[in-house]
């Protein structure tokens, strides 16, 4: 037996589930397919700044985690050992906040509880697929049997693509060490984005807590993660400076750092979205909030365009400058940031004092963080 379906998005992670619900209330059936039980996100130990944009698209989904938010009023942006400091006020943009930081497993459970049961196949991985004239046809195995499937569209939304000739890849040579420690004094929701010749290291106000995002080359990401609680506070402190004291390290995770990006969005009945379409470096944290407008945009297209790989291809050319543009944005920020070049620090110190004394440079680079291309121009 084939069971035919409007649309199989491949991947259940928060962009394919956003999509999912985006196309609920439409003509199609949809189902995804993920090769965990959705119960497996609440063990990934990421937190994700949402920007005020990802809000304005979550809540009409109902899927905002409002009780698991913490909201972002300003943002620090320095240098280590070098001059030059820029300060981003929500205050300036009339918003409530310029962002939220949440939990992925607490972001991933408001998308999921908002899915209906049976749209989701969960501990299934795709085993053939074809393309054809129609859609693609599917081999599943699930839970060890096999399974057929026939769809229109098929949406890749499983994440950061392995090896790939049609992705390319700039590796960072950098390790994200992500923890959760106590400040002293409080955060007063303040996020910090501090460059240093290692990699950017970011501090978000999560809770009573600030999410650290402490990038370093890979052997010192090994000897960090290696560290006792009282080593690691202190090599936190070390490269953030003495404004803030921290203390009570959660359990700590790596992620290595790299930019893979898709050449093609879109093929045929084929479409990619989220980190399958382009995986970025965490640095100002773009990388779901672009995904999440993959899949807004999809699904505005497939509902008022269609299904035929026309409508894919001009979503495709669409998606175009935001995506582009969040890979330049944060590829341009790690090179010219993770150095410890004087001419290049100088010039960095430069601007930063730029963008704190000059209100439209900073509204500029501010509004294309809060709304990413849709701000444009
Ligand atoms: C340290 C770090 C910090 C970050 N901070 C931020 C931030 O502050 N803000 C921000 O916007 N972004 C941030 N990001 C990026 C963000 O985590 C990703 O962009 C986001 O998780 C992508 O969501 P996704 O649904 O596309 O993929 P994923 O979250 O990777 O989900 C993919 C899903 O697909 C499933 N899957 C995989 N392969 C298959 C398969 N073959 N068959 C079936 N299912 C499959 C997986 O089980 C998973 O459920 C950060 C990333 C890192 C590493």
């Amino acid at each position: 037996m084939t069971e035919a379906v409007d649309i199989l998005i491949i991947g259940a992670g928060p962009v394919g589930m956003t999509l999912a619900l985006a196309l609920a209330d439409g003509p199609y059936s949809v189902r995804l397919v993920d090769r965990r039980p959705l119960a497996a996100q609440a063990g990934d130990p990421r937190a994700l700044a949402l920007s005020h944009g990802a809000r304005q698209l979550l809540e009409p989904l109902g899927a905002w985690p409002a009780r698991a938010v913490t909201p972002i009023e300003t943002i620090h942006i320095s240098q280590k050992g070098g001059f030059g400091r820029s300060l981003i006020d929500h205050a300036d943009y009339a918003l409530p906040a310029l962002g939220y930081v949440v939990r992925y497993r607490d972001l991933a459970g408001a998308l999921a509880t908002r899915l209906p049961e049976a749209a989701v196949l969960e501990n299934a991985e795709v085993q053939e697929m074809t393309s054809g004239e129609a859609g693609v046809a599917l081999t599943l195995s699930q839970n060890g049997e096999r399974r057929r499937l026939a769809a229109r569209v098929l949406v890749h939304a499983e994440g950061t693509p392995a090896e790939d000739a049609t992705v390319s890849v700039r590796d960072y040579h950098q390790h994200a060490v992500i923890a959760e420690v106590t400040p002293q004094p409080g955060h007063h929701r303040q996020a910090w984005e501090r460059f240093t010749p290692d990699g950017p290291l970011a501090l978000l106000p999560l809770g009573e807590a600030y999410s650290v995002v402490f990038t370093l080359p890979p052997d010192r990401a090994d000897r960090t993660m290696a560290l006792d609680d009282a080593g690691f506070t202190a090599a936190l402190q070390a490269q953030f400076g003495g404004r803030i004291a921290f203390s009570n390290p959660g359990p700590r995770s790596r992620f290595p750092l790299a930019l893979r990006l898709r050449e093609k969005l879109a093929d045929g009945h084929q479409v990619w979205v989220g980190n399958a379409a382009q995986t970025l470096h965490p640095v100002s944290g773009q990388g779901f909030n672009l995904g999440l407008r993959d899949a807004w945009e999809l699904a505005q297209t497939l509902l008022n365009q269609g299904l035929e790989p026309a409508a894919l291809a001009a979503h495709a050319a669409r998606r175009r400058i935001d995506r582009l543009g969040g890979a330049l944005f944060t590829d341009g920020i790690v090179r010219a940031f993770s150095n410890d070049f004087p001419p290049l620090r100088l010039a960095r110190g430069l601007g930063l004092l730029a963008l704190d004394l000059c209100p439209p440079a900073r509204h500029f680079v501010a509004k294309r963080m809060i709304w990413g291309a849709r701000a444009w121009p």
